[in-house]
């Protein structure tokens, strides 16, 4: 026998032995992934039964992977039909191990690729591809030389090749995404290794994917595949599609009828299976009957596996060079990866390049922590069970019905079957429905009229706090009951005849898929509810419509700057971040703090390239100096009129920014009617989709739009159509909003300055973004008026001040500000 080179972890073992037994000590076949140590972390099953079946599987495989597959006479020689797969797979760098049943025993016939040294990019192709005269120039009629993106394309390249992160801020215009994708391209296709590009907005998204590279393709001379990755979720299920078809809920006339069928319909059509080839949105809900979902999904025991819409997709990703993907989907896979559960959401990847970085603190926050209400829990029981148009239907009907007419069944079984599922699950499952909505219930009266609540030391020890907290013990103890029946049933279920448990085989995934949901449920409310948890903020949170109001939990981590090392910097070997704003006040302190790359600063780099743009020529930035601060009672009184002559000055073409709906809410239905009278239209945020908002507002030249938050960022309005940016207000984020609350307390606990370590560097940000919409091209021009005049009055307004590109400033009254404006366009 060969000496093992490779090794399992214990709980790959394990695993490997229990899907054996599993398969009643037959041939099972794993991918298996192996990390630098040369151990095998992570185990999945490809097929069960012989070497016949494999080849099917094998797609999904990438070099580094090895196959593993079980002898169960113990005798651990490859047969010739081993050797043959051995051999193609080998010489595709995937390596091939036999194992005895136990998984002790291990026979390396075909060891894994390791990849050897890097293959470094050379600036020299860089310049040749963006230089003047180059690749890029040869092919693009409005080329423009642009210094920066060299000098960050060449950074990149620097940091891919010295296994370093690099954090670059590049003003607008730079050309940032084809800086990188250029590079990432170049080291990808020679190292043979992957690289993610990971983005905040489908805007960018579709420019990168339908746009850039495209392009790209055309023009480099390295071939190369990029392909966006979406979610599981957004791709159609044909295991539950076809379960729908049978189901005889389509035999119901109600509202959601038509969209089922028509769900249906295209279900049979579809090519790509994917969400986005709908031409109607689907309800939530409806879309939830036929969607893809990774606990319920039967994998390769599914008969539609070959031709499953996300496996199609996951195997075109394993075979991309580049994957671009949002940050949201980035961090499903690093969550799902800290969790060292199996890695299921991205193929392998070596490198990644963060663009619009500054959000990344927001979208890893959202994934570190939890949330319940309960909507979440109710969700799975109705799953299992529910009643319509006074028929009894869900999963747990349907495994009944299966079972009985299961002719390899005995009728004793079929009877305890019975008994489980309509004497004791039923029942008990109309009481946990109860439950969970008096338990909710009881939580919203904590709320007390407010929208937010924190769960503080101080609260958690009111006496309707504790009040609460033993009804959760007690829900829990009930939900565990309630889960012990099901583990009952699905031991009735393990325990059949060899022939029934095969075709049983989906049906016992998919109750194991749903105990293992309401474990969930339980250790979320015992981690929201009964823990002491140090390191995280809690808080119930009003969620809903107004006809349908209820509460929501939450936690999430006050500090994520430690996962980010442990789970990103340390596992990746490069890691590039960059966006037009990571900079305050001319430093990168607040956002290297917060992304934890303080941590690893000895293999961090940092580059900041200004604007190519002529800010100086082609911006007016003002500050009226005669209106109240936003702190005295009659600022608000005040804007409406000040607004109307500041958006006047530039005959409409306005952007309206607020930091609240209240107030813009209140100064919309002021401004309308008096702009509407001089032939200006108003566009307020929420009224249409985004994208039809900012398709109107750009057709109607003279137009205002009035918005809030989102809009503050990834807006691109071209032309004349945007002259004006009118900030309202510096947009520091609401004090006692709890995750601030509680970030800004535990920066006093260790001594700092919260309000000029936290509050003011993130509202930096956040202002950056708001001026940055008003330039986006050479030939624009316009002003930035800020009516908030702390910006000059207060210490901290030099921060804000200094974060700008150099530009014309103007600080007087409002009459000599909007004089100018007219003089200066
Ligand atoms: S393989 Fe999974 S996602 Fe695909 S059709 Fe089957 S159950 Fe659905």
């Amino acid at each position: 026998m060969r000496e093992k080179s490779v090794k399992f972890t214990e709980d790959v073992k394990k695993r490997i032995k229990y899907a054996i037994e599993q398969a009643k000590g037959n041939e099972v076949f794993f991918k298996g992934l192996v990390n630098e140590q040369k151990i095998i972390w992570d185990v999945e099953v490809l097929a069960r039964g012989n070497q016949f079946s494999v080849p099917a599987c094998l797609c999904d495989l990438e070099p580094g992977d090895v196959v593993i597959h079980n002898h169960p006479s113990g005798e651990l020689t490859p047969s010739a039909a081993d050797i043959n797969i051995a051999a193609k797979l080998g010489a595709d760098g995937i390596g091939f191990l036999i194992i005895d049943n136990s998984g002790e025993e291990l026979y390396v016939v075909v060891e894994p690729y390791f990849p050897s040294e890097d293959i470094p990019i050379s600036l020299e192709s860089i310049q040749k591809i963006l230089g003047e005269g180059g690749r890029i120039a040869c092919h693009l009629e409005n080329y423009e030389y642009r210094q920066e993106q060299i000098k960050m394309a060449e950074k990149i390249a620097l940091s891919f090749n010295n296994q370093q992160h690099l954090l670059v801020e590049a003003g607008t215009g730079t050309g940032k995404s084809l800086a990188y994708l250029i590079t990432a391209i170049l080291w990808a296709v020679k190292n043979k290794k992957r690289v993610v590009i990971s983005t905040n907005t489908i805007n960018l998204q579709e420019q990168i994917m339908f746009k850039d590279i495209p392009f790209l393709q055309r023009v480099l001379a390295d071939k190369f595949k990029g392909v966006l990755v979406k979610g599981r979720s957004n791709y159609l299920c044909l295991r539950k599609l076809e379960s729908l078809e049978t189901d005889s809920l389509l035999e119901d006339v109600d509202e959601d009828l038509s969209q089922l069928k028509a769900l249906k319909e295209w279900g049979l059509k579809t090519t790509d299976g994917s969400k986005a080839d709908l031409s109607f949105l689907p309800k939530e809900t409806n879309w939830e009957q036929v969607c893809s979902e990774g606990d319920l999904c039967l994998k390769v025991h599914c008969h539609h596996y070959k031709d499953c819409f996300f496996f199609k997709a996951r195997r075109e990703s394993a075979t991309a060079d580049i994957l671009v993907v949002n940050h949201h989907l980035l961090f499903a896979d690093i969550a799902l990866r800290s969790k060292g559960l199996e890695s299921g959401v991205l193929p392998k990847y070596h490198c990644i390049v963060f663009d619009e970085a500054h959000n990344i603190e927001d979208t890893a926050t959202t994934y570190f922590g939890y949330k319940i209400n309960k909507y979440l829990g109710i969700k799975q029981f109705t799953r299992l069970f529910y009643t319509k148009g006074g028929k009894q239907r869900g999963f747990l009907i349907d495994l009944n019905y299966k079972i009985s007419s299961d002719k390899h069944i005995t009728p004793i079984i079929k009877g305890r079957v019975n008994d489980l599922i309509i004497l004791e699950l039923i029942p008990q499952l109309g009481e946990m429905v109860k439950k969970t909505h008096l338990f909710f219930d009881n939580v919203y009266t904590l709320l007390n009229g407010n929208s937010k609540v924190r769960l503080t030391p101080a609260f958690i020890e009111t006496a309707e706090y504790k009040d609460v907290e033993n009804q959760c013990v007690i829900y829990i103890q009930e939900l565990t009951k309630f889960i012990e029946t099901l583990k009952k049933l699905l031991s009735t279920l393990e325990e059949m005849p060899s022939k029934a448990f095969e075709g049983l085989l989906p049906q016992v995934m998919e109750l194991n898929a749903y105990i293992k949901r309401l474990e969930g449920v339980a250790e979320t409310l015992d981690y929201l509810f009964l823990k002491e948890v140090k390191g995280d903020v809690k808080w119930l949170e009003l969620s809903g419509t107004s006809k349908n109001r209820y509460v929501t939990a939450n936690s999430a981590p006050l500090d994520i700057s430690y996962q980010l090392n442990e789970n990103i910097y340390t596992v990746y070997q490069s890691v590039i971040l960059t966006s037009a704003t990571l900079t305050t006040g001319g430093n990168f302190h607040y956002i290297k703090n917060r992304l934890g790359l303080n941590l690893c600063q000895y293999k961090l780099e940092e580059l900041i390239l200004p604007s190519p743009f002529n800010y100086k020529e082609q911006v007016l930035f003002c500050v009226p100096t005669n209106l109240p601060e936003p702190t005295q009672r009659d600022f608000e009184l005040e804007i409406i009129d000040n607004l109307y002559q500041l958006i006047m000055a530039t005959r409409g073409r306005a952007f309206v920014l607020f930091t609240s709906f209240k107030l813009l809410n209140e100064t919309y239905e002021k401004l309308k009617p008096l702009l509407e009278d001089r032939g200006i239209n108003c566009f307020k945020q929420g009224e249409m989709q985004r994208h039809l908002l900012l398709q109107n507002f750009k057709k109607d030249i003279s137009s205002v739009l009035f918005a809030t938050s989102s809009f503050w960022e990834g807006v691109d309005v071209q032309g004349e159509a945007l002259s004006n940016v009118i900030l309202v207000k510096l947009p520091f984020s609401v004090p006692d909003e709890p995750i601030v609350e509680a970030r800004q307390e535990l920066i006093q606990q260790k001594g700092g300055n919260p309000f000029m370590e936290y509050q003011v560097p993130q509202a930096v940000l956040r202002f950056k973004q708001g001026f940055g919409r008003l330039i986006r091209s050479k030939e624009d021009r316009g002003v930035v008026v800020v009516t908030d005049k702390r910006i000059l009055t207060k210490t901290y307004g030099k921060i804000f001040l200094k974060s700008l590109p150099q530009c014309n400033e103007l600080a007087g009254d409002l009459n000599r500000v909007t004089e100018t404006i007219v003089d200066f366009l």
